[in-house]
């Protein structure tokens, strides 16, 4: 069972949680949240928060909320997000004692290569009830596996201030590996997160390409260095990040639920069935929720033509559907023309050619209509090419596509 995440934005509203070196705790907490929410989304991992914005979530509330998307299942990871006070330093992770440490130990872990140190990770027990969790999130949850982070100290005399002011997103980037790492989705770094390193006391320039895996004369030629000194809180670019992250799903292979989307409206969509889509995402039962990320088969069109022609001077429309042995009407309609004219660059999908013939499906809303267009081909060509004596076609049935 794929597991999800619930991201808990500590305190909110009314209760401000700690507040130190300009530090508000339900502000920094909803921050960070909302960072794991994009990552998540980008990494294709189905997460909920459970606020989304400056409102009160008092002790029954908070719980009732974090279990209302994925229920009280032990598949759903339930990250709550908060920061320290107290006077300490470093971060602490506290799990809950029906889970075992890993996950707090692969944050950690993280935490650690992120440049913060990690105080503890721990369980701890109701002094009334030792068979019970502290902290209400975690014992109010009591089938999720439910952690508390807390990122730093904002009062600490240490380093955690200037950390979860300047530093917060490669915190919780730690967390975003970690998460990865455990739930068995491959990492890559996203579009939007840690494009910068802000330089840190006992940075140097090799210890930052290390740390990012690139050279120190990259580095050095994308921020236009021309000495090796750096000054901290110094903001670096990092280069290549794209080009280093791990091959992950793209987004095109996920789909988020919309008001008034019905299993057999996506499937239908994607050239699915809609059991094909249930067992691709171990679904239980028809219902959707808004929001909810479904993994979906690429596209058919991506699948079986990938032949693409960019246009070039000279060419028309006839010429190329000579040159790959198909139809100026195929090649219209593959690419949504509704007129002849190409311009120079122009990328062209090329319908698969005859000798190389598809072997199509029909799922639960198909005609025969949608099916020539996907293909880029006729309706008449279809029929002929299966001896169909009506266009009537019925679920299962096998196509040969011209
Ligand atoms: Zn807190």
């Amino acid at each position: 069972m794929a597991k999800k995440i619930v991201i808990d934005a500590g305190h909110g509203g009314e209760d401000p949680g700690t507040s130190a070196n300009g530090i508000v705790e339900k502000d920094l907490t909803l921050k960070i949240s909302e960072y794991l929410h994009k990552r998540f989304d980008e990494l294709g991992i189905p997460n909920e928060m459970t606020r989304t914005s400056d409102i009160t979530l008092g002790p029954s509330e908070r719980p009732t909320k974090a279990q209302s998307f994925y229920g009280n299942s032990n598949d759903v990871i339930l990250l709550s997000n908060h920061i320290n006070a107290g006077g300490g330093d470093g971060a602490e992770i506290i799990y809950s004692l029906r889970n075992s440490d890993k996950l707090s130990n692969l944050i950690a872990q993280e935490f650690a290569k992120a440049g913060q140190n990690v105080r503890k990770y721990y369980q701890r027990r109701l002094p009334s009830d030792p068979s019970k969790d502290y902290y209400y999130i975690l014992r109010d949850t009591p089938n999720n596996e439910s952690i508390i982070i807390e990122y730093g100290f904002a009062d600490s005399t240490g380093d955690d201030p200037s950390l979860l002011k300047n530093n917060w997103e490669e915190l919780a980037e730690a967390v975003v590996r970690a998460v990865a790492s455990y739930v068995g989705v491959p990492y890559s770094s996203g579009s939007s997160s840690l494009n910068t390193h802000v330089v840190k006391s006992g940075d140097t320039l090799w210890s930052i390409a290390k740390k990012y895996g690139v050279s120190v004369e990259e580095l050095k030629e994308k921020n236009n260095l021309t000495s090796n000194a750096l000054s901290i809180n110094q903001v670096l670019l990092i280069p290549g990040e794209d080009e280093s992250s791990v091959e992950v799903p793209s987004s095109s292979e996920y789909y988020t639920v919309k008001a008034g989307d019905s299993l057999y409206a996506i499937a239908n969509k994607y050239g699915m069935s809609v059991d094909e889509l249930k067992d691709l995402n171990n679904l239980t039962s028809n219902l959707l929720t808004i929001g909810q990320r479904l993994r979906i088969k690429k596209g058919i069109n991506e699948e079986n033509t990938g032949e693409t022609y960019t246009v070039v001077k000279g060419d028309n429309l006839y010429q190329i559907a000579l040159k790959f042995d198909t139809t100026v009407d195929a090649l219209k309609t593959l690419n949504g023309l509704n007129n002849n004219v190409l311009s120079i660059g122009q990328v062209l999908k090329i319908p698969s050619s005859d000798n190389n013939e598809i072997i199509y499906t029909v799922v639960a809303g198909d005609n025969l209509y949608q099916i020539a267009r996907r293909f880029g081909t006729t309706v008449t060509a279809i029929m002929n090419r299966n001896n169909l004596a009506t266009n009537v076609l019925s679920v299962g049935q096998k196509l040969i596509i011209p």
